[in-house]
């Protein structure tokens, strides 16, 4: 019933279990009428057992002998802290293959410091070589009589599962002498030759046990909170390795070497428009079992299509991969984000479109753009059309680990495609420059982007060679400017587009761009001459024929992009963009 932070220890300890979302039913389980009290009345479930139990099993055995229950956990109701990950990892040992043999679980975590290794407040554990335990002591085990021996300490966290079938066989069996010496409650399981198997978990919880502990538990619980507070400025990834230069492609395979896990390939994705110019992939090494995956770029990624490729990838291979290597234009990239992803987190990938939801990293991933202006090779997302939304895996697991940056690459673009992928780059700077959440992080690299396209598209006579390796930094720069900004109205409308109609990104964005002189006036008039210079046709009409239905999802789509519309008319956009006005701009398109 001690203070932390405002709220009771026990009461914290219940609201971070339930939180964690793992359980079906979270109780806590006491003999005391305050802290039963203290449960029920902030909403939670509690169950009232009988005094003279003698510990926390036996309570719970109480507790769970009428439920129809396969697996129980024990959460100390000494520790808030308790991460979800710990509790995974202690249900994980279930699914294992000796799941059979299991009749308890329970988590140590590896010690080095001698002082916590001699402290008695510290419970050790040792365990054989499956992880299951041998014995729990407060003193330190093994005894270090030879100093040069290496070995592992590791200390037991007070976290358990069991089966319920064990869990009642062992209800009320009577204490023996070493758990009463010990004062350790699972010792009485080995006492009656149970197994328990362990887990290892490098989580750090703060267990309360002492008035010290309190003091330390109130101190990390302020810092957590006012990190929580402090969002005023995200803290973004960036891509912590990239390489530039013609003909750098050449280094992938000694790049990639250091990251190959025995057995574990690396998949590459590559764009299908290489699969007759093999100039490209026979440049490409496999090893072992590595495996080349056409994939092509005519439709733009969809949620489905990143699950088939993981389940596909996951019925080839025993062995998660070594790493997803994407290979084409934005549509790849944004693929191989996506997968390796999908690859360490459970479900479908439309689970995880929006903003942080992503919990686990994802496998080491390498993006290779094939032609340049839509950013993905830096961005924090991955662009996804999802059963009922198009919007990207927004996460910090999303950017590449490894870019390579080769202007040759993008040799064989065929003119209007580059022309239309180039203007999402110059797009992408004019929402971003125009846009409320203009910052000078984001103004330094929208404009030199800016400035780049403009000399490629308008104002130079470049040679192929320098127009390609400008182009491919202006597109690292806009994305750049983008990920500390947003986007705005251009690409809430194209994204409308696509979604009812599949028009694709780039394009999308010149056909929607050519008409919105009202919010971007200079640019649109910069853009026009860019298409007259170019001799670029750009379609017309495409939202005369819509039926009544498509057009409202249209509007929904569009409108359901409320960063884009707050960044581009500020926050009170609602007024300012009603859905007739939306209407009658699509209908100019
Ligand atoms: P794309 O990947 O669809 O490629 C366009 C066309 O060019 C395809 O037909 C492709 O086969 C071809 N192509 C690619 N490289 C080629 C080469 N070297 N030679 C010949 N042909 C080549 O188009 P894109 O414009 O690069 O990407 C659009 C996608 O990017 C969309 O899905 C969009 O949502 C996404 N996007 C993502 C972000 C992000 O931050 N993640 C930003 C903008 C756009
Ligand atoms: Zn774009």
């Amino acid at each position: 019933m001690q203070d932390l932070g405002g709220k009771s220890v026990i009461l914290r300890t219940y609201q971070a279990t339930v939180e964690t979302e793992l359980f079906d039913d979270v109780f806590v389980v006491t003999d005391d009428e305050i802290i039963f009290k203290e449960i029920e009345s902030n909403g939670g479930k509690a169950i009232m057992s009988q005094k003279e139990h003698e510990c926390g099993s036996d309570r719970i055995a109480e507790a769970v002998a009428p439920m129809d229950v396969d697996i129980v956990v024990n959460v100390q109701g000494d520790e808030p802290f308790t991460s979800r990950k710990a509790l995974e990892q202690v249900l994980s040992v279930f699914n294992g293959p000796d799941a059979d043999k299991i009749d308890l679980a329970s988590l140590m975590t590896e010690i080095h410091d001698w002082k916590e290794i001699s402290d008695p407040n510290c419970v050790k554990v040792i365990v054989d070589k499956e992880n299951f335990a041998l014995y729990f002591s407060r003193s330190p085990i093994p005894y270090p009589r030879d100093k040069n021996a290496s070995v592992q300490y590791y200390k037991h966290k007070g976290i358990y599962a069991f089966r319920k079938a064990s869990l009642m066989d062992f209800y009320r069996l009577p204490m023996r002498s070493l758990e009463a010496a010990e004062k350790i409650e699972c010792i009485r399981y080995l006492e009656y030759g149970k197994n328990i198997k362990m887990a290892i978990s490098n989580t750090q919880g703060i267990e309360i046990d002492t008035p010290e502990d309190l003091v330390r538990a109130n101190k990390v619980l302020k810092e957590t909170q006012q990190k929580s507070v402090n969002h005023q400025y995200r803290n973004f990834p960036m891509v912590p390795k990239v390489v530039y230069g013609a003909g750098s492609f050449d280094q992938l395979t000694s790049i990639i070497g250091s990251q190959r896990k025995d057995k574990a390939p690396f998949i590459f994705l590559v764009d299908d428009v290489f699969t007759e110019n093999t100039a490209l992939t026979d440049r490409i090494q496999l090893r072992f079992n590595d495996k080349l995956l056409f994939i092509s770029a005519d439709e733009e990624p969809k949620t489905s299509q990143v699950d088939q490729i993981v389940a596909a990838i996951k019925k080839e291979f025993t062995y998660v991969p070594s790493g997803i290597i994407g290979i084409g234009g934005g549509t790849i990239l944004d693929l191989a984000k996506a997968v390796s992803i999908m690859l360490a987190n459970k479900g479908s990938a439309a689970d995880y479109q929006g903003w942080d939801l992503v919990p686990h990293k994802a496998v080491y991933h390498v993006g290779i753009p094939t032609i340049s202006g839509t950013g993905s090779e830096v961005s924090r997302t991955t662009v996804l059309t999802g059963p009922v939304k198009k919007l990207g895996i927004n996460s910090d697991f999303t950017p590449f680990d490894q870019v390579i940056l080769d202007p040759e690459l993008t040799q064989g673009v065929p003119k209007n495609q580059w022309f239309y992928t180039g203007m999402d780059c110059f797009i992408h700077c004019v929402e971003s420059l125009n846009g409320t959440f203009l910052n000078e992080f984001s103004k330094s690299y929208g404009e030199k982007a800016y400035d780049i396209c403009l000399e490629i598209f308008l104002h130079q006579e470049l040679s192929e060679e320098e127009a390609r390796g400008k182009l491919m930094m202006a597109s690292w720069h806009g994305g750049m400017s983008i990920a500390y900004s947003q986007v705005g109205v251009a690409h809430a409308m194209s994204y409308g587009l696509s979604y009812v109609l599949g028009t694709k990104h780039g394009l999308g964005n010149c056909i929607v761009f050519n008409h919105l002189e009202e919010f971007y006036p200079t640019d649109v008039a910069l853009f026009k001459e860019m298409v007259a210079k170019h001799d670029i046709h750009i379609p017309q009409g495409l939202c005369n024929n819509l039926s009544e239905t498509e057009m409202e999802t249209m509007i929904d789509i569009a409108l359901g992009l409320v960063p884009l519309w707050e960044n581009a008319l500020g926050e009170d956009w609602e007024q300012k963009m009603s859905r007739d006005r939306l209407r009658s701009l699509y209908l100019k398109m």
